[in-house]
């Protein structure tokens, strides 16, 4: 296949489970799983995560896991016909204490909403379909009019227009759940609904306890993530603009330019960042997208996000494979108009670390020299995130020992992570065999240049030091 830069992350589920169907949608191009632990049994999302490992295994290739966390989502209860449709001007009643909803009321999952809220008070249900205020609250009761009416079917979620709705960004379900992804080895987490960096830092602690190695993935979906961006991104490893519950809480309107600053911001602190939610979301019903949609996906691309995200077209939709298909397809072909101003801005930065001086020297060069691949040696992959964050428009293969390092690098774009064992000190003998591997993939080819980055001594994690430009053959001459 094509090399595309821009990774695409899939959602599993119902329509994504059998092998066949998977197998199709990691050759159209997923580099990530997602398991949605919203939905589904820890046994299902184990034995996906044992069938997607054994499949990359089979193609060489490494994909990554990664577990979504529930979080604090706020639902309504079910109906006994599992569904009403409101009217604009109904009368409807959000009851803590309703067993089974029906057409003047409904239960809540979440027995404290009615302390939260007072009159005036606007509730958007179904990621903002279905639009309540409140006309008064008596106790356990929350009476609203419907101001924008829909079917409105069990378990869906409430936001509050604002925010503010919940206190706990991880609750006692997502900590079992953080168990379930360490025993799974998750290669991300996703926490839903942080607040803080001090949220994601807990999330951190909790994975470790549980002996997981996962990198944490801070969901920027709440108002109140808004003014505490900087912190989150600095504590998280990845945020995810998760513009489904974020358009509901801040306005669907103010998400495409958070969109642009969270990329912004992400890619400065040297910090991964996934585009998510309704990217080709016509396409759960068709074979293809809209145009709309097209764009989304193609102006994400633009932003210089790492990766675009399906949700319920691959865990729900009728066309999986398709959908897989048209992000590869568009994310190909709107990278061709990418243009990063990262050198120039570095005109005037100077660097703290060893491995980002390196890096950006290596950039640099595969700007301004014939370079057909960067090569990275690596042990934490840390200086391959620098490596893609000067955006160059040379393909970098992350070469490690490291299996977790080479799923950790599956989002990161513009990285290709390939398997490769070191069993010697001899760095010439190494940095060779660094050759052949791409040799062997047709990566590249007698006469070509490769930009080789590498740390002294070898082996030792996060010490890229030295930067090499060989051309492929030379060493078999001499
Ligand atoms: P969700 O998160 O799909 O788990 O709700 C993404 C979003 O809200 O956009
Ligand atoms: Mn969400």
């Amino acid at each position: 296949m094509e090399l595309r830069r821009t990774k695409i992350v899939a959602t599993l589920g119902p329509a994504s489970s059998e092998r066949e169907v998977l197998e199709r949608m990691l050759d159209a191009g997923v580099d990530v799983v997602r398991l949605n632990f919203s939905h589904g049994q820890a046994a299902d999302h184990i034995a996906r995560a044992e069938l997607v490992r054994e499949l990359a295994r089979a193609r060489r290739r490494s994909v990554g896991v990664l577990c979504d966390l529930q979080g604090p989502k706020i639902r309504i209860g079910k109906f006994a016909d599992g569904k009403v449709l409101l009217r604009p001007g109904d009368n409807f009643i959000l009851d803590a204490d309703c067993p089974l909803g029906d057409q003047s009321r409904v239960g809540l999952d979440y027995k404290t909403l009615p302390q939260e809220v007072v009159t005036g008070t606007v509730l958007l249900l179904d990621d903002g379909r279905i639009v309540l205020t409140v006309d008064s609250v008596e106790g356990s009761a929350v009476y609203c009019t419907v101001k924008v009416g829909g079917l409105l079917s069990n378990n869906k979620g409430i936001n509050r227009l604002g925010g503010g709705l919940a206190a706990e960004a991880l609750t006692e379900k997502d900590r079992e759940d953080i168990k379930t992804a360490a025993a799974l080895s998750a290669d991300y987490i996703a926490i839903s609904f942080p607040r803080s960096g001090a949220d994601v830092e807990l999330a951190r602690q909790l994975v470790q306890e549980a002996g997981g190695h996962a990198h944490i993935v801070a969901k920027i979906e709440r108002a109140e993530a808004i003014p505490a961006l900087e912190e989150i991104v600095d504590a998280a490893d990845v945020i995810m603009v998760a513009r489904g519950d974020l358009g509901v809480e801040v306005g669907d309107a103010v998400v495409p330019g958070l969109q642009k600053r969270m990329i912004r911001l992400a890619r400065a602190k040297n910090k991964l960042v996934i585009t998510a939610t309704q990217m080709m979301e016509s396409m759960i019903l068709n074979p293809i997208p809209t145009r709309a949609e097209v764009s989304d996906v193609a102006n994400a691309v633009l932003d210089g996000t790492d990766a675009v995200m399906l949700s319920a077209e691959t865990a729900a939709g009728q066309f999986p494979v398709e959908a897989v298909a048209a992000m590869h397809r568009v994310c190909k072909e709107a990278e061709k108009e990418y243009y990063d101003d990262s050198m120039r801005r570095l005109g005037r930065e100077t660097f703290d670390e060893i491995d980002e001086a390196i890096a950006m020297a290596t950039s640099y060069s595969a700007r301004h020299f014939q370079v057909k691949a960067i090569a990275a040696l690596t042990q934490s992959g840390k200086s391959v995130i620098w490596l893609s964050r000067a955006s160059t428009h040379v393909p970098i293969y992350a070469l490690s020992p490291e299996q977790n390092t080479r799923r950790k690098l599956t989002l990161c774009r513009g990285v290709y992570p390939y398997r490769m064992d070191i069993a010697t000190h001899d760095i010439d003998r190494i940095l060779f065999d660094a050759e052949e591997e791409l040799v062997s993939r047709g990566v590249v080819t007698n006469g070509d240049y490769i930009l080789l980055t590498f740390g002294q001594p070898i082996g030792k994690a996060g010490s890229t030091n030295t930067m090499k430009l060989v051309q492929v053959g030379e060493h078999r001459q001499s």
